[in-house]
């Protein structure tokens, strides 16, 4: 049985009658810039054909009822439980009634539930899938107008502000505005926003994502001291965030220490990086097999930099990486904010099943656990699901 008519039967078993409609917002990989959105910068993620449904219901009454496949679990809370901080996974579902609220939407009660595609914890963004199938389907219910860079403005909010999770703006701009076989640049700084071209299929390449299943220690602090140091050199610099370093040699030079020179130069060659992988892919004068035999080395650079001067990898990502280019890759980066998680490998269709099973090897070898992995296809961000 599909995702839909799985949901739709297990709504039905909870709340007794059909729904009145299903939405979906998938989860998302960064195919490029990372650790530059607290900088201002810029990022390019995908959203991927994983996703959050939600088939939902409206309720007259302030109190919504959340029953998710995943935890198999429902729970309940009423609008005077609507207070940040809030604990447990529906947090993420009660932020969501709370942003709206908050920005002065009338959103009232609503019977909900939750199957996910998307897995939890990889860092694909399971919270922000979340988020915004949650935030879709109540703008829909309740007829609400509020525009897409909105939507995701509010679904962040609700990670910032309600779960307490301090994240910048990308996961919830993939997963509303990404639109099929494109990435999406977006300016950090002034939510500018473009659909790049990310036709993989036409160029007979794969992007294998592979779960290196490493657990991520030290996670948070790792964040808060690479941010830290980051607006330290901002300030030294005398601008306001590290996106506005215009000469890179002028600022090293400027730069008290060595940790501080790596951690800007990963940042602003970054966002280079990300300048330069929007100009290939959007530049229709060159045969799209040229715009990635371009992409490959930016990927492969922006690993280098996240591994020697951000230095935010593990061995598992490294090695994964590594294989995965002297398996035929035409380029591989860890994605996401670091110590264990994904790579991406870009790789010729052909090669993908070689790709993936020389690193599984590696690992075996290595010791290390065996890791995971599927095809990403960038596909479209949250909205209404047909049913039929
Ligand atoms: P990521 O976004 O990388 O998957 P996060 O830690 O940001 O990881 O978010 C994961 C959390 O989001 C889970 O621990 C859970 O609280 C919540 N969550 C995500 N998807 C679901 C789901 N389908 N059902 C219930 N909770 C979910
Ligand atoms: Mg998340």
């Amino acid at each position: 049985m599909d995702q839909i008519q799985q949901l739709l039967r297990v709504s039905k078993r909870q709340y007794g009658h059909p729904p009145s409609g299903v939405w979906a917002a998938p989860g998302r990989v960064n195919l490029i810039g990372e650790h530059t959105d607290y900088n201002d910068g810029f990022v390019m993620p995908f959203a991927l054909a994983e996703r959050t449904l939600v088939a939902a219901t409206p309720r007259p009454e302030e109190t919504w009822t959340v029953y998710s496949t995943n935890v198999d679990e429902q729970v309940g809370f009423g609008a005077e439980e609507l207070v940040p901080g809030m604990q447990g996974w529906q947090a993420y579902v009660a932020g969501v009634v709370w942003a709206l609220r908050e920005a002065g939407h009338p959103v009232a009660g609503a019977e909900l539930t939750i199957s996910s595609t998307v897995p939890v914890g990889a860092g694909l963004s399971s919270s922000a899938a979340l988020e915004c199938a949650v935030l879709t389907a109540l703008v829909d219910l309740y007829r609400l107008e509020v525009p897409l860079l909105e939507r995701a403005v509010l679904a962040r909010r609700c990670e910032n502000e309600f779960v307490g999770a301090p994240t910048g703006l990308m996961d919830q701009a993939a997963s509303t505005l990404c639109t099929e076989n494109n990435a999406l640049f977006l300016d950090c700084r002034t939510h500018a926003y473009q659909q790049v071209p990310l036709d993989l299929d036409a160029a007979g390449l794969e992007l294998l994502v592979i779960d290196t299943r490493t657990p991520h220690t030290h996670v948070d602090g790792e964040y808060a001291e690479r941010r830290g140091t980051c607006e330290r050199a901002a300030a030294v610099l005398d601008v306001p965030a590290l996106r506005d370093v215009e000469d890179l040699g002028e600022a090293l030079k400027q730069l008290p220490d060595e940790l501080m020179r790596k951690r800007v130069r990963h940042v602003v060659t970054e966002n280079e990086r990300v300048l330069q992988a929007k100009a290939i892919l959007a530049d229709d004068t060159l045969p799209v097999t040229e715009r990635f035999a371009r992409l490959g080395p930016l990927l492969d650079a922006s690993h280098t930099s996240m591994r020697d001067d951000f230095e935010i990898t593990v061995p598992t990502v490294d090695l994964a990486v590594e294989t995965a280019r002297s398996a035929g890759a035409i380029g591989a980066r860890m994605t996401g904010g670091g110590f264990g998680g994904c790579i991406i490998a870009l790789v010729p269709r052909e090669t993908a099943g070689k790709v993936a099973a020389e690193v599984a090897d590696a690992f075996d070898r290595a010791g290390f656990r065996a890791p995971t992995h599927f095809v990403a296809r960038p596909s479209a961000g949250a909205g209404a699901v047909a049913l039929n």
